[in-house]
């Protein structure tokens, strides 16, 4: 293994600087879209190219997680990453990636002026 415990950048250059407050509750990190982005996109490759084994399970979960907690600005598609992950926990059900991509879309043409 050459894996370091040195930590991975987690800001992909786009992050928002403060976590924006919502009306009930504070989210506990900045909500970006490009990290959603970035991890859906990791949990499908993991869940869709490696099939076998239980580490990938775990990264694919942990990915999956990191989504979610990337996309507290957005209650749709965050709730949307939460039922994936947790179906997918419970149950080991494929994530409905068409639809996540859908939502993850509409998300970014709100944000991101094209
Ligand atoms: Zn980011």
């Amino acid at each position: 293994m050459t894996e370091t415990l040195i930590p991975k950048a987690k800001k992909c250059g786009n992050c928002p600087p403060l976590v924006v407050p919502r009306r009930s509750y504070t989210p506990t990190r900045p909500s970006c879209i490009e990290c959603v982005e970035k991890h859906l996109g990791a949990a499908y490759v993991l869940l869709t190219e490696a099939r076998e084994g239980y580490a990938y399970r775990l990264r694919a979960v942990g990915h999956l997680f990191e989504a979610e907690d990337e996309a507290q600005e957005w209650p749709e598609l965050h709730a949307a990453i939460r039922d994936a992950r947790t179906r997918y926990q419970t149950g080991e059900q494929m994530p409905d990636w068409n639809d996540l991509d859908g939502k993850l879309g509409r998300v970014r043409t709100a944000t991101v002026p094209e």
